[in-house]
């Protein structure tokens, strides 16, 4: 066959690095059920597809529940029983067969009948416990789907040099694979702040977004370089260009996970301001990052992962069971839990209807707010973690105090409820995430009646300049350090600060250097980040005099625009500190900027 030629296609290096590899192309994840007729010489043929695809869940449910119970212990994995039991069920089992018979229907149709009939059924029972065994049928239905696709859904293991091609990486796929073996990941859409990108650096492996038509261009075990230094992904490589790259990479490429942390703790600035220094985590390919790169604790733990595989519908003892498992991660630093962020960058594609506008649509605690009994579900979970852990819980996206006061009405009910009937459960205390510019605007106001703030910068960059984050078309004016956004973090910090309250910030601002530097300058001394970043800020903020930064600070408030506060940071970091950042760590001057043209 002619080998085709190399094609290159540009896109925005997210996370760094350089790897050789083979596609695996990523599907959507969405999966749709048809209702076609069978004919009835074919009847006994479905019955037998349906009867193999439950061994096969059944056989993927055993080695589940082997895997947890070597990771959280017996006394944990027995909520797999329950799955188990529902695959075993003769009178289950024998409904989907009588409607395969009766409706002459495919498996899957039969399944997703006699699913959500069982479904239904439950959702009427007034014993909460009992109720919430629905979400082991949803998962049980869900699996036998996927049993039916012929597709194996747990952690389908990626070969070696697996680089994940997707038009938009979706949480779904993302709780699917074992993302442990990824090498890299390259997607049509996205930018710095996308969850793609996020992922990528909280795992340590090279990514290139915004590669716009690319995902179409390619066939899974296509050769792939994706080179992230260079903003581009090159498709088929030309012999020459795979031994230029080899040569390179051989020379450059760290090992994954290279550069563990040689200290932990907080870090000290030259003039002694002490900086706590803490982990944002996903999904658990990111948690053995905290220990090893010396976090204090996870400062964010987003938790919508779990929501990835299942639907809203996890139940309340497998959220509480994950919630002691970060817990126990996190050691005594605790963990910050926030609430379910569902819609707008985060899982927007499974559970809402199609959205005009989804950033500004039903998302993050207005989802929570709407569908109150999943935001009840998680708070009693987080509730009963606490009882042995450290836990604390952040609200996300609250626009004002109302918000606020909705949410820790909520929080004390199920507090009550658990008291009521005599269950051991933890108090916790609640933040709100100033991701909008409402909340900043009336973040005094907040601040009187939240435990601490977090400051989610992606968000707040996204919101203050009405620029969506993932959307590479306008990647251009996402500008982190415009002069609006350092006010509202400013004004945000201040009012945490008068009402003595902590503010931590966990934007992906804090992940970079020269950022977290100038946040340290805004006043900050709480930052949460990308596991993997925690070296290279500590290295940053260990080297440098906040008095300078302060001062820095300063003059970058008084900037028009987001050309001139990236001057100002380019030069005076440049002069200042020359040894702990290159050209490559501060700010790239802009085609844009109207004093260089
Ligand atoms: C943020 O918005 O800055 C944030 C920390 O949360 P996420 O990136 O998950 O929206
Ligand atoms: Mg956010």
């Amino acid at each position: 066959m002619e080998q085709p030629h190399e094609l290159r296609f540009k896109g925005l290096g997210v996370s760094e690095g350089i790897v050789v590899g083979q596609v695996l192309r990523m599907h959507d994840g969405s999966r749709h059920v048809y209702h076609w007729r069978i004919n009835v010489a074919d009847l006994e043929a479905e019955r037998l597809r349906f009867s193999s695809a439950v061994q096969l869940a059944l056989q993927q449910v055993t080695a589940i529940k082997k895997q947890a119970e070597k990771r959280m212990g017996k006394d944990h994995a027995y909520i797999f029983d329950a799955h188990v039991l529902l695959l075993e069920d003769e009178k289950l089992t024998g409904d989907i067969e009588r409607q395969i018979t009766d409706q002459r229907a495919n498996a899957e149709w039969a399944v997703e009948v006699v699913g959500d009939r069982l479904l239904s059924l439950y959702s009427e029972i007034k014993d909460d416990y009992l109720r919430e065994r629905g979400s082991d049928i949803e998962d049980v239905m869900q699996r036998l789907l996927v049993a039916l696709s012929g597709v194996r859904p747990q952690h389908r293991s990626l070969s070696e040099d697996a680089v994940i091609v997707a038009q938009d990486l979706l949480p779904s796929a993302v709780a699917e694979l074992d993302l442990e073996h990824a090498r890299a990941l390259a997607t049509d859409t996205g930018g710095w702040t996308s969850h793609t990108a996020i992922l990528a650096r909280g795992i340590g492996i090279p990514a290139v977004v915004g590669l716009r038509d690319f995902y179409r261009s390619t066939r899974t075990g296509d050769k792939i370089i994706v080179d992230s230094t260079r903003n581009e992904v090159i498709l088929h490589p030309s012999a020459d260009t795979l031994a230029r790259y080899h040569a390179e990479s051989a020379s450059r490429m760290k090992p994954r996970g290279a550069g563990s942390a040689m200290v932990s703790g907080p870090v000290r600035t030259l003039d002694g301001v002490e900086v706590t220094m803490r982990a944002n985590v996903e999904v658990p390919a990111e948690f053995d990052g905290v220990e090893r790169f010396g976090a204090q604790g996870v400062g964010l733990y987003r938790s919508e992962f779990l929501l990835a595989r299942r639907g809203v519908a996890v139940s309340e003892q497998e959220q509480q069971l994950a919630y002691e498992e970060v817990a126990r991660i996190a050691g005594d630093d605790g963990v910050i839990i926030r609430l379910f962020d569902l819609g707008g960058e985060n899982l927007r594609e499974q559970f809402q209807e199609p959205e005009k506008n989804p950033a500004l649509g039903l998302r993050a605690i207005r989802f929570g707010l709407r569908n109150e009994e999943v935001m009840r579900t998680q708070v009693r979970a987080i509730l009963l973690a606490a009882a042995n852990a450290r836990l604390k819980v952040v609200l996300p996206m609250v626009a004002d105090v109302s918000d606020i006061k909705r949410c820790k009405s909520i929080i004390q009910q199920e507090a009550d409820n658990l008291t009521k009937a005599g269950r051991a459960f933890g108090e916790v205390s609640v933040g709100a995430m100033i991701e909008v510019p409402s909340a900043v605007l009336m973040a005094e106001n907040i601040a009187k009646i939240v435990d601490f703030f977090e400051l989610g910068t992606n968000d707040l960059v996204q919101y203050t300049l009405a620029v969506d984050r993932g959307n590479d078309g306008v990647a251009d004016w996402f500008r982190t350090l415009h002069p609006s956004v350092l006010h509202s973090i400013d004004r945000s910090l201040k009012a945490a600060f008068s009402a003595g309250i902590p503010a931590i910030v966990c934007g992906e601002m804090a992940s970079t250097p020269a950022y977290a530097v100038l946040l340290i300058g805004l006043g900050a001394t709480d930052l949460s980040m990308t596991p993997t970043a925690l070296p290279r800020v500590r290295l940053a903020l260990a080297g440098i005099d906040s008095r300078d930064a302060r001062a820095i600070a300063a003059d970058c408030l008084n900037c028009e625009t987001a050309d001139d506060v990236e001057n100002i940071v380019r030069e005076r970091f440049g002069k200042l500190w020359p040894h702990l950042f290159s050209a490559k760590d501060l700010p790239e001057r802009r085609q844009t900027d109207s004093k260089n043209n």
